[in-house]
């Protein structure tokens, strides 16, 4: 890891700022942008969040949410580029070449993929989120943090820690989301527009995600598969599915949980893959050998490969790991 006091440097000179995070933006991704964004802003940085996705309805009531833009204008004339929760450039989606060009480029993330692509890299694989990388950046630089990027903050932490019950939950997750709620942060709030607010078509897309589940490798490994022509008949939408393969993640005795799931466009490697594993196996290194990244517990990779072929290959890694 670099050293603490670089990126107090390098935000501190900087005048105007392009915030970018990772496309299909989860709760720590839209979370990141917003917490350290709006911190930027009231320290009277010109800044602009970024990211190449809409922000998903269910984070739209986070303070901030719309100054989020899909499009970040002319490049040219930013100093600095930060990218948040993302584990290499590609990650921030077709601008990345582009985005690259930034002079300064500070890389702000916790998956044990990340490729260091920053001029700075701040990476931290212990870190339960990039928002808690975030606030203590905020907190060495001794800067208040003003109470709209305290829902950033708790809502990245959130998120990635599945609600506080993943095993990145941890005393400085817990104590950080106590601290943001005495910012003003309501965890009622937070909770009921993320995990309680389905639409219909999510329902039933989930109606066809549970009748798509089959066990293989005794019962250990559980999948899922979702086609195109399911997210035309349920009206549902790519980012609906996101959270999906945790129900077949926690049918007990299952150790390895996989969505396979048909991108909506025409697309060169139209599968998109996401695992979720118990601590014995180590679902990150299988995603970075087929081209994808992630965190050992949560990966994914977009493959050309079949629906058969994936789970094949799968399989196999599981019977050899003699789990
Ligand atoms: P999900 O399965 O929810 O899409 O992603 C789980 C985790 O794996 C997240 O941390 C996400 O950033 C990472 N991930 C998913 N797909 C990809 C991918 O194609 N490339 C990389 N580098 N990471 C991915
Ligand atoms: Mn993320
Ligand atoms: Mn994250």
């Amino acid at each position: 890891m670099e050293k603490a006091t670089m990126p107090r440097n390098l935000l501190e000179k900087s005048s105007r700022i392009l915030l970018v995070s990772h496309v299909q933006p989860d709760g720590d991704a839209i979370g990141s942008l917003l917490g350290l964004g709006l911190s930027l802003r009231a320290k009277g940085k010109s800044i602009v969040m970024y990211n190449e996705d809409p922000v998903p309805a269910s984070f739209a009531f986070l303070p901030g949410a719309d100054l989020i833009v899909q499009d970040a204008g002319d490049i040219s004339r930013f100093d600095t580029l930060i990218v948040l929760d993302s584990g290499d450039a590609e990650r921030m989606g077709n601008k990345a070449a582009e985005l690259k060009k930034i002079p300064a480029i500070l890389n702000i993330d916790h998956h044990p993929s990340n490729t260091e692509f920053g001029t700075h890299n701040l990476i931290d694989t212990d870190a339960a989120s990039t928002t808690v990388m975030i606030w203590r950046l905020l907190k060495e630089m001794q800067w208040t943090i003003p109470g709209d990027a305290a829902w950033g903050i708790y809502t990245g932490i959130f998120t990635d820690t599945g609600g506080f019950r993943f095993g990145n939950t941890n005393t400085e997750a817990l104590s950080i989301a106590a601290e943001m709620t005495a910012c003003g942060v309501h965890p009622e709030t937070v909770g009921t527009n993320i995990l309680g607010s389905y639409s219909f078509s999510y329902i039933r897309l989930l109606q066809k995600a549970l009748a798509s589940i089959r066990l293989c490798a005794d019962g250990k490994l559980a999948t899922m598969t979702l086609t195109r022509a399911m997210f035309e008949e349920t009206g549902a939408s790519e980012e609906e599915a996101s959270g999906l393969v945790n129900y077949a993640r926690y049918i007990a005795g299952v150790k390895m949980a996989v969505l396979i799931r048909e991108k909506e466009e025409e697309a060169v490697l139209p599968w998109k893959v996401s695992m979720r594993a118990d601590k014995d196996i180590d679902a990150s290194a299988i995603a970075v050998a087929h081209g994808g990244g992630g965190h050992r517990a949560a990966a994914g990779f977009s493959t050309a490969l079949s629906p058969d072929a994936i789970l094949n290959m799968l399989e196999n890694q599981i019977q050899s790991q003699r789990l």
